[in-house]
């Protein structure tokens, strides 16, 4: 039994994350400031005896005595690390050096959760890890890709100088149940509009592609990293290499929720990347021969079947 701080731990992943953890044994320690996550997503894991929680903010220093930190802390959705730029890059950096400084002092192992937003807007396709990305430094995804590319910088830099035990993932789109029907990224959005009817809102022309994961492989994906080798720090894509189009994302939604749903294109955000597939092999290779296990419809009639029993409620 190992004791684990999850950050950002009522969120999306992370609540997945603690509730896969308990489940295998140990002990978690789940560590929120509830800026997009929320208690309801980890209130059946309360009466546990081996749950914790903590309301607590990553850019201001912790101490507590775990094995493991999973450091998730910080908003993924583009509406949400948008709102407070400053805040986000805040949560990214001092968050990365405040667990970071608990890893070393504690000797804890600690994973990153990254993004393959460090690759921008890539021009190598499909993306490897050793792919320096395409990044405009001073737009509005910025405060999100450099905050999480410092904070990359950060686990390798205490790796090399303090011998901290680091893992990086360059996580790729991941949904699933559990997501917020306001959080504002694609797969939610379209599956609400869908279930209520609404117009599908395509940003720009629906031809970007993006690869979605569904959250189980993730969390599989996740705990593998964390159990290899202390050689082995990543960084390592994990995500599904199934690459859609925006159009063929909304067409599958509409077909599998039966929705009169009719789509209205809308303007592109700035540097809205134009597309994204991981390449898996170094996971593969890594990770125990680690792959995707849920198809995209798979996935989808999974989330589906949230979303709807969420907004009857
Ligand atoms: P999410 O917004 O649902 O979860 C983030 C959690 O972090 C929330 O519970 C939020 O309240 C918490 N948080 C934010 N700022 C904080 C702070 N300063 N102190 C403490 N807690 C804070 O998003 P998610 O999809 O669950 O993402 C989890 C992690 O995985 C993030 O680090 C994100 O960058 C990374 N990631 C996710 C995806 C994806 O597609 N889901 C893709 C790439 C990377
Ligand atoms: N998108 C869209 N309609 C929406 C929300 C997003 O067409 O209602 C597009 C968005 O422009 C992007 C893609 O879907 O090209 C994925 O967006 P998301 O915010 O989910 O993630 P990210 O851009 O960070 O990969």
């Amino acid at each position: 039994m190992n004791r684990i701080l999850v950050t950002g731990g009522a969120g999306f992943v992370g609540s997945h994350l603690c509730e896969r953890l308990l489940n295998e044994g140990n002990e978690v320690v789940c560590m929120d400031n509830y800026f997009t996550g929320k208690k309801q997503k980890i209130v059946h894991l309360i009466d546990n005896p081996y749950f914790e929680l903590i309301r607590h903010d990553v850019t201001m220093p912790y101490f507590i005595e775990v094995d493991q930190i999973y450091n998730l802390a910080c908003p993924a959705s583009p509406v949400h690390y948008q709102y407070n730029p400053i805040k986000t890059i805040k949560t990214s950096v001092m968050g990365a050096i405040n667990m970071l400084g608990l890893a070393k002092r504690i000797r804890a192992k600690i994973l990153q959760a990254s993004t393959s937003e460090v690759y921008g807007d890539p021009v190598i396709h499909p993306q490897t890890e050793d792919y320096w990305g395409h990044v405009n430094p001073i737009g509005i995804r910025s405060c999100y890709d450099e905050g999480k590319r410092c904070a990359e910088s950060l686990f390798v830099n205490y790796n090399a100088q303090n011998n901290v035990r680091i893992k990086i993932i360059r996580i790729f789109n991941t949904y699933g149940p559990k997501m917020e029907p306001d959080d504002g990224r694609v797969v939610s959005n379209f599956i609400v509009q869908a279930l209520q009817n609404q117009d599908i809102t395509i940003f720009g022309d629906g031809n970007q592609t993006r690869s979605f994961q569904y959250v189980s492989d993730l969390i599989e994906g996740m705990i593998r990293m964390m159990a290899t080798g202390d050689d082995f720090t990543g960084p390592v894509n994990i995500g599904n290499p199934g690459e859609f189009t925006m159009l063929e994302l909304a067409q599958n939604i509409i077909e599998l929720t039966g929705s009169k749903s009719k789509l209205v294109f809308l303007p592109l955000p700035k540097d809205d990347p134009t597309q994204r597939q991981p390449d898996i092999s170094l996971a593969r290779e890594k990770l125990d021969g680690w792959e995707p296990k849920v198809s995209l419809r798979e996935g989808l009639m999974k989330t589906i079947e949230y979303f709807d029993q969420l907004l009857a409620e």
